[in-house]
C-alpha cells in the first residue's frame, strides 16, 4: 500500500469517500466528530478501543427518505442494487449549482446512478471549515432528476442541497421520489464516465442516514 493520497487500488477501484476524523467539518447544526481512544495499548491496555460519536449526515453517507419524509423508509431498507452496479460521473461546470439546462444534454434516463462532479471536488473541502456557498442541486434540477426516474444520485458536498437556497426543497423533491442519495464524496480523482460503484451505508435501523465507504472503477 502506497502511503500516498492516492487510494487508487490495482485492481482500479479509486476511494470517493472521505477519511473521518475528529474535528472534521460538518453541517453546523448538527453534532461535531470525535473519535477518542477508550482503551489504549499505549495505556497497558490489551486492546485499541475508539469512541465514535458524530451525525449521520457528516463524512461520506448517504441519506434515506426518512430523512426528510414522515414515515419513508430507513437505511435498513434500501435495496442493495440502489448502490452496487453501474454509475455514471457527470462533470458540472456550473459554480452555484446543478441546474436542468447543463443536464439534459446528458441524456440521463430511467434507473441510472448518477454522480456529480462539481467544483467542490477539487476543493478538498474535507480538510476545510464549512463552505457556504458549495455547489448544489438547484431544486428544478432534483425534480427534473425525479421526473427521469434516476435510481440514485451523488455529490461531491456534504449536502444536495444548498446552505443558501433549495435545501429542504432539493431534498424532499428528490426523497419523496424514492431516490437514494450519497453525499460528502471526493470525486478529485475522478474523470467524467461510466464507472462500477459500490457503496454501503451502515444498517442502521430506520436510519436516516449513515456514513458510507464508496468506491468506483472505470469499465
Ligand atoms: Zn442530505
Amino acid at each position: 500500500m502506497l502511503a500516498s493520497e492516492s487510494s487508487k487500488t490495482r485492481a482500479g477501484w479509486i476511494d470517493v469517500s472521505v477519511p473521518l476524523r475528529s474535528g472534521m467539518v460538518h453541517w453546523p447544526d448538527n453534532p461535531p466528530v470525535r473519535i477518542e481512544r477508550m482503551l489504549d495499548i499505549e495505556h497497558g491496555d490489551a486492546a485499541n478501543v475508539s469512541t465514535i460519536s458524530m451525525g449521520s449526515h457528516t463524512g461520506t453517507h448517504m441519506d434515506a427518505p426518512l430523512h426528510f419524509v414522515r414515515g419513508g423508509k430507513g437505511l435498513d431498507e434500501m435495496p442493495l442494487e440502489a448502490t452496487i452496479g453501474r454509475a455514471r460521473v457527470i462533470e458540472i461546470h456550473d459554480p452555484q449549482s446543478v441546474k436542468p439546462d447543463e443536464l439534459r444534454p446528458h441524456g440521463i434516463h430511467s434507473g441510472e446512478r448518477v454522480l456529480f462532479k462539481t467544483q467542490n471536488s477539487a476543493r478538498r473541502w474535507h480538510k476545510e471549515a464549512f463552505i457556504e456557498a458549495f455547489v448544489y442541486v438547484s431544486q428544478e434540477a432534483a425534480r427534473y432528476l425525479a421526473t427521469q426516474e434516476v435510481l440514485t444520485v451523488g455529490v461531491d458536498y456534504l449536502s444536495v442541497g444548498g446552505f443558501l437556497k433549495d435545501g429542504v426543497e432539493t431534498h424532499q423533491a428528490l426523497l419523496e421520489a424514492g431516490i437514494w442519495v450519497i453525499e460528502g464524496l471526493d470525486l478529485a480523482e475522478v474523470k467524467p464516465g461510466e464507472y462500477e460503484l459500490i457503496c454501503l451505508p451502515l444498517k442502521v435501523e430506520r436510519g436516516d442516514g449513515a456514513p458510507a465507504r464508496a468506491i468506483l472503477r472505470v469499465i
